[in-house]
């Protein structure tokens, strides 16, 4: 059973989509609010806000979030960039009578307890749950703040914290030391084709966001013919980017057969390293060029570069939940009960019967939501957030 509160703090981590989401509800079910931001509304879509969702903006938007917005809301059928989908949705939502006054940016969530009790204090008493939970988190310039609550959503994602590059997802030798030299999310190469064009550039893996970014740096290739792309995936396969079969998300197949169709005819200075791994960066001494020393099948190979994009896929920052008792799941790293409802799932379009206590996390009245819920598992859709938030709701009423 999922614990109703008597008291009404509710403070949601994260002022993403699912964040928002989470924010709606809670208010609506009569708890005070308080949503905590590390960067501005929509941070981690930003980041990636030149690149269009694969799912239509319906899919995107809960019928609550729909009934705020109301007819400023574009079509639902609009295939959007990300920018576009923080401009239409989540700052009109940030800024809805609802809202406005429970968001604080700049607020970074670094740890969070109950009051008193560490991970080993009282374990599975019922005292541990009538302990509030106490949240510190910093702003940019280093101050701290002390929040308090009786319930906590955790909505912060796993977009800032990309994997590592080297072999079975550890670092490569040397890839720690050079970590500020590696670009490790869908970086817009066509707006920074100053940076990019001319320059001999290693990119990294083979999910939807190196689809993306391969089929960007094709483009900036055609306007700079001398650019040099070397596209490195772990895959044999001639197609390296996993097709969906009969994908009813055209967006998604677009982009997955574009990347495909340049895996299989390569242009000129782009070329594709199959079964290849990252072993080892060492910088060039005298010059801003790393050597790249990769495995490839059963060969070495060492390439400089000026520029590396490892887009290897994206992992939850769990250090935040350090002394708390949520249950992860050992393959994921999403919250353990999830990850054996979603186990049997292959496709993320699927309606996911998910029981309410697959939903809790181990810790009573706190709630891992939203993509982070999902850990490494990238079948995370803002549609199935947001079934995800209905059955938590209708379960704490
Ligand atoms: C290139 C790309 C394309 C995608 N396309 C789609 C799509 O078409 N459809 C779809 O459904 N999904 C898509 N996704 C998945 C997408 O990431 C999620 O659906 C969506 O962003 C998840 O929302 P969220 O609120 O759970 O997490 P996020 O959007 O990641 O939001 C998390 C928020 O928490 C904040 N935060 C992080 N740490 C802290 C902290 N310690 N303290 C306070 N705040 C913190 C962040 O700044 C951010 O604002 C895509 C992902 C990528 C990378």
């Amino acid at each position: 059973m999922l614990t109703s509160s008597a008291r009404k703090r509710a403070l949601v981590i994260g002022a993403g989509p699912m964040g928002l989401e989470t924010a709606l509800r809670a208010h609506t079910r009569g708890f005070e609010v308080t949503v905590l931001e590390a960067g501005r509304v929509g941070e981690h879509i930003r980041q990636w806000g030149h690149i269009r969702l694969f799912s239509p903006l319906g899919m995107n938007v809960s019928a609550h979030a729909k009934k705020i917005l109301g007819e400023s809301l574009p079509p639902l059928d609009a295939i959007q960039t990300g920018a576009e989908y923080v401009a239409t949705v989540l700052e009109p939502l940030a800024q809805s009578e609802v809202l406005k006054d429970r968001i604080i940016v700049d607020r970074k969530v670094v740890a969070l307890a109950r009051a008193g009790l560490g991970k080993m204090g009282l374990p599975n008493h019922p005292l541990r749950t009538e302990r509030s939970f106490r949240v510190l988190a910093e702003d940019h310039a280093g101050s701290e703040h002390v929040y308090q609550a009786d319930l906590v959503f955790d909505a912060s994602g796993v977009f800032a914290h990309g994997n590592w590059s080297g072999s079975a997802g550890m670092p490569a030798l040397g890839e720690r030391k050079l970590d500020q030299r590696i670009i490790r999310h869908p970086i817009d190469v066509e707006s920074e084709a100053a940076r990019f064009a001319g320059k001999k550039i290693l990119l990294l893996g083979h999910g939807h966001s190196a689809a993306n970014t391969i089929v960007a740096l094709a483009r900036v290739q055609q306007r700079a013919p001398q650019t040099q792309i070397i596209w490195a995936v772990r895959s044999d396969r001639t197609k390296p980017v996993s097709e969906v079969a009969d994908d009813p998300l055209h967006e998604r197949a677009a982009v997955v057969d574009a990347a495909n169709a340049l895996a299989l005819h390569p242009p000129e200075n782009l070329r594709v390293l199959r079964r290849a791994t990252l072993e080892e960066l060492q910088t060039v001494e005298g010059s801003n060029i790393i050597k790249a020393t990769l495995k490839v099948w059963k060969t070495s190979e060492a390439i400089e570069v000026d520029e590396i994009i490892s887009l290897t896929g994206y992992r939850p920052n769990l250090d935040m939940l350090r002394e708390t008792t949520v249950e992860f799941s050992s393959v994921t790293e999403g919250t353990r009960g999830l990850h054996k409802a979603l186990s049997n799932i292959t496709d993320c379009l699927a309606k996911i019967e998910v029981n309410p206590n697959d939903l809790q996390s181990g810790e009573p009245n706190l709630f891992i939501v939203g993509v982070k819920s999902y850990g490494r598992n990238s079948g995370f859709l803002l549609q199935s957030g947001n079934d995800q938030l209905d059955a938590i709701f209708a379960a704490l009423m």
